[in-house]
């Protein structure tokens, strides 16, 4: 029997020998950070890609999001956001002394209900921060309604949805913002590494400044900036890795296709179908686990696939408003919550990864069917 550990992701990683001459060229050329010709290529290169047109690259994935308020001068008051996501996405709000209200998710998408965003809206409220949870878009159309109407920023946390489109468009193009992640557990990474998607050349400009230190030129310093710069060498990796991940999307479509096969008549097990019109980049393969129609509950699903060594991952348990730093707000309460709940206890991601095997998929499917 394969007793080999099995991990939910494993990184999508470029030609090492590729990878090497693009280095000495980096090592002739001494230049190693700072706007250089590898990061510039790779914006623009992200930037077809991806189908938008102003990109800027970022060092991770969180600091984009930290930024994002900065740039669109949200300094004080309320932001709406949902308790489904990883931790990152509420941190965000904190480091910039806004207050995180929760809102709950529509169990259909696993993305934050519109409908009691708009209820959850106060005088003090200043913008609203959706994620497109496993990629499924959110409703931008209704979001950007009801920002319209109560004249507030949309920040869309993007770190799921890298080449996500609807009806051939980037889902990055709705809001104000939208941040990407490119951590080595996402479908396209450069190590660690993210990006923020905007809409306009000036605005292009202040977030170059502002991950810069707030430095516009030499001499001038246009806000307290941070440093979030990505280098050349993971540049250089991204552009690597750019020329395979529609192979490893593919890839990936595949794997689960299979799974949902396979597990299409196990009753008590649901999972996300795709969605009409939706290019979708299968970054996870969440399966909602029916206690009472499966006879077992997720957490014990995930102990006996753990005890085979296949690790899978209850993204997202605890939810980001079960943490004790946010556990006393008001809008944490468990009441207010009751379907990001019951998904934060009912899903597990199975492992699902471009070079994973259909053996590896046996043995995962092995656990549950
Ligand atoms: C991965 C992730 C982030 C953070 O990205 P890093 O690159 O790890 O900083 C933020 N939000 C969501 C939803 C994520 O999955």
């Amino acid at each position: 029997m394969d007793n080999r550990i099995l991990t939910v992701t494993s990184p999508l990683l470029p030609d090492l020998v590729e990878f090497t001459d693009e280095l000495r060229k980096i090592w002739d050329k001494r230049w190693i950070t700072n706007n250089g010709e590898y990061h510039q290529r790779l914006e623009a290169t992200l930037a077809e890609y991806l189908g938008v047109e102003y990109i800027s690259l970022f060092t991770n994935g969180t600091l984009p999001l930290l930024t994002a308020f900065q740039a669109l001068d949200i300094r004080d008051g309320e932001v709406i956001t949902t308790p489904y996501s990883f931790v990152a996405t509420t941190h965000a709000i904190w480091w910039n002394g806004l207050t995180p209200v929760f809102v709950d998710i529509d169990p259909k998408t696993g993305n934050i209900d519109p409908e009691k965003t708009e209820e959850a809206i106060t005088e003090r409220t200043r913008a609203i921060l959706p994620v497109h949870v496993y990629g499924n878009p959110c409703d931008t159309k209704r979001i950007q309604e009801i920002a319209d109407k109560h004249h507030l920023k949309i920040i869309y946390d993007a770190a799921h949805a890298f080449g996500v489109e609807r009806d051939g468009k980037s889902i990055l193009l709705d809001g104000d913002i939208s941040t990407l992640s490119f951590h080595a557990t996402k479908v396209f990474n450069t190590i660690e590494g993210g990006a923020m998607v905007v809409h306009s050349t000036e605005m292009k400009q202040r977030i170059d400044d502002l991950k810069n230190f707030g430095f516009h030129d030499e001499v001038t310093v246009v806000a307290p900036g941070i440093n979030s710069k990505m280098d050349e060498i993971r540049a250089a990796y991204g552009l690597l890795n750019l020329r395979q991940v529609d192979d490893a999307i593919a890839r990936r479509k595949e794997i689960v296709n299979r799974y949902r096969n396979s597990l299409r008549n196990v009753s008590g097990i649901r999972y996300f179908d795709d969605i009409e019109g939706i290019r979708h980049n299968y970054c996870y393969f969440p399966i909602y686990v029916d206690e009472e129609e499966f006879g077992m509950s997720r957490d014990t699903l995930y102990n006996i696939m753990r005890e085979k060594g296949i690790l899978g991952r209850r993204y997202f348990y605890p939810l980001i408003s079960d943490f004790p730093i946010y556990s006393h707000l008001p809008s944490a309460r468990p009441e207010n919550l009751p379907n990001a709940r019951k998904m934060a206890d009912s899903v597990i991601c199975l492992p699902l990864f471009p070079d994973m095997t259909e053996e590896d998929e046996e043995r995962v499917l092995n656990c549950i069917v």
